[in-house]
């Protein structure tokens, strides 16, 4: 008996090629209207579904296909007594090759069409057809994409057939192409109703976008992965291919220049969190400032800043070994600046906007995600100070507690006007991040302030910063001993101010 194929595609390149071959090779081809008028101007003998199965397409195409007898056809096994008599009694034929591509739901999503056209690129059939082919591997080939086409041809020459093989591994691509067309309808119909990856959805379906060269270390694999409609918020424009580690440390000074988006600042990142951070009257000056906060860790690190890139700024920043700039915008001057300076920095720019409002993190028990927040920023109403106001040092302190919301736990800022001078973070222990910060600080913590990303367990990490000269401390407070702690604050004279809200990053 005559081999049948079905091929039904919206996508049609390569289709008459694969149509007229099989038919070269005794097959006989089966497909719906657009398909098959394909062929007949061709002069491709085709049988169409609607005369097989005597039934017309209808709804204006929403049911072409779904028909006990192309169903039947695909979903028979062919060694089994039973699914044999069925076919006979119902005068089903087997189908033993489906070619589909399915209707552009993606295309039609990112030319930003409205709800209407997307519904009615979501197809119905193609997916049911794909499906009944991939599950029935064993007896049937399934092409979900035209680059199938031409190996799947040569097999069939040169072996008589499809191999086993062949047709199981077409299968398990199969079922990776429809589950990506139903997360990509997902996150279609998800934006255009108005809700945001992640929320409110059991599932989270992601596609890999980007394979990268290697991950943390360069014997890890690694890859990008957003949701189907999804871009990326950053815009290269110069530089080698951001690395694994770069992107971490590049979401570190997102989150850093976020932070500090009201004033013109800075920050240099190391291993996702900040060595410098500062605000300046130009940019340049913001940048210089951030990187003397520990120049000797800036080598190699991720530059953010919050406004706009000029010579100057370019000219400062070309001084120093940076892997990442990241900006809002740059000066073609300054960019050139850079770039020959500078062959391999990558330059970044950020419009703001971000893929997820979910942070997630994967453990050995799961994906974990939690509200993905830019801390709020402290408020002198909220809260309430401890000993004696210090409005004249709010500025710094709300520096210094932007920096602590985007360190490493635990961890303690130092900032004097306008500037980082210690940051403690990573630490396992509150004191001891005190101490690293005030010895970054030096001469340096005299008359500066300090917030702690979380309350002091103990008085030990009060009194170490006011040895070094800390002059108030913004803090979130809920310790069992905040009595004791504000106690010994008031006792050693640093001003104290409890913002009721913790910014860990573990
Ligand atoms: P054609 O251009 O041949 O008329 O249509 C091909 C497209 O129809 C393919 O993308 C295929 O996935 C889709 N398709 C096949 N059968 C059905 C069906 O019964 N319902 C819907 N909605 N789409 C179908």
């Amino acid at each position: 008996m005559k081999r049948r194929a079905l091929i039904s595609v919206a996508d049609k390149s390569g289709a008459l090629e694969l149509g007229q071959t099989l038919v070269a090779l005794g097959w006989e081809i089966l497909s719906s209207s657009g398909t098959a008028k394909m062929f007949r101007d061709a002069g491709v003998p085709v049988v169409e579904v609607s005369d097989l199965t005597k039934f017309p397409h209808i709804l204006g195409g929403r049911v072409k296909t779904l028909h006990p007898l192309v169903f039947g056809g695909i979903l028979a096994r062919r060694d089994l007594e039973a699914d044999v008599k069925d076919m006979q009694d119902h005068g089903i034929a087997g189908i033993d090759m489906v070619a589909v591509n399915l209707y552009p739901f993606e295309k039609t999503a990112r030319s930003g069409a409205v709800l209407d056209a997307l519904i009615e690129n979501i197809d119905i059939g193609g997916v049911a057809l794909i499906r009944a082919a991939a599950k029935n591997y064993r007896y049937v080939a399934v092409m979900t994409d035209p680059a199938d086409y031409a190996p799947v041809l040569e097999e069939l020459k040169a072996e008589g057939d499809v191999t086993l093989e062949t047709r199981r591994r077409l299968a398990l691509r199969a079922f990776d192409a429809t589950a990506r067309y139903d997360a990509t309808i997902g996150d279609g119909l998800r934006r255009e109703l108005g809700e945001k990856p992640g929320e409110d959805s059991v599932t989270l379906s992601l596609v890999r976008t980007q394979e990268l060269r290697y991950g943390e270390n360069p014997h890890q694999r690694a890859g990008v992965y957003l949701p189907p409609l999804a871009d990326s918020p950053v815009t290269q424009l110069a530089g080698k291919e951001l690395s694994y580690n770069n992107l971490l440390d590049l979401d570190a000074a997102m989150r850093a220049t976020a932070m500090l988006q009201s004033d013109v600042g800075a920050v240099v990142i190391k291993h996702t969190t900040p060595c410098g951070m500062a605000i300046g009257k130009t940019v340049a000056e913001a940048y210089d400032r951030a990187f003397a906060c520990d120049s000797l860790s800036a080598f190699g690190g991720v530059v953010g800043v919050t406004r706009h890139i000029d010579l100057e700024t370019a000219g400062a920043i070309s001084k120093h070994f940076t892997e990442v700039l990241l900006c809002p915008s740059i000066d073609d001057a300054a960019l050139k600046l850079l770039t020959e300076k500078r062959k391999n920095l990558r330059v970044m720019t950020w419009k703001g906007g971000r893929v997820f409002d979910k942070q997630m993190v994967s453990t050995w028990c799961g994906l974990l995600m939690q509200d993905d927040e830019l801390a709020p920023l402290p408020d002198q109403k909220k809260g309430h100070w401890i000993g004696a106001p210090r409005p004249d040092l709010w500025d710094d302190l709300v520096l210094a507690w932007k920096v602590a919301a985007v360190s490493k736990s635990n961890a303690v800022a130092m900032v004097k006007d306008g500037e980082a001078v210690g940051i403690g973070m990573g630490f396992c222990s509150r004191v001891f991040a005190v101490e690293f910060a005030a010895r970054q600080a030096g001469e340096r913590g005299q008359g500066a302030v300090m917030a702690s990303d979380a309350f002091f367990p103990f008085p030990d990490g009060v009194e170490k910063a006011a040895a070094a000269g800390i002059a108030a401390i913004i803090q979130p407070g809920g310790s069992v001993r905040d009595e004791e702690v504000a106690a010994r604050a008031q006792e050693l004279g640093v001003s104290m101010f409890i913002s009721g809200h913790r910014t860990f990053r573990h």
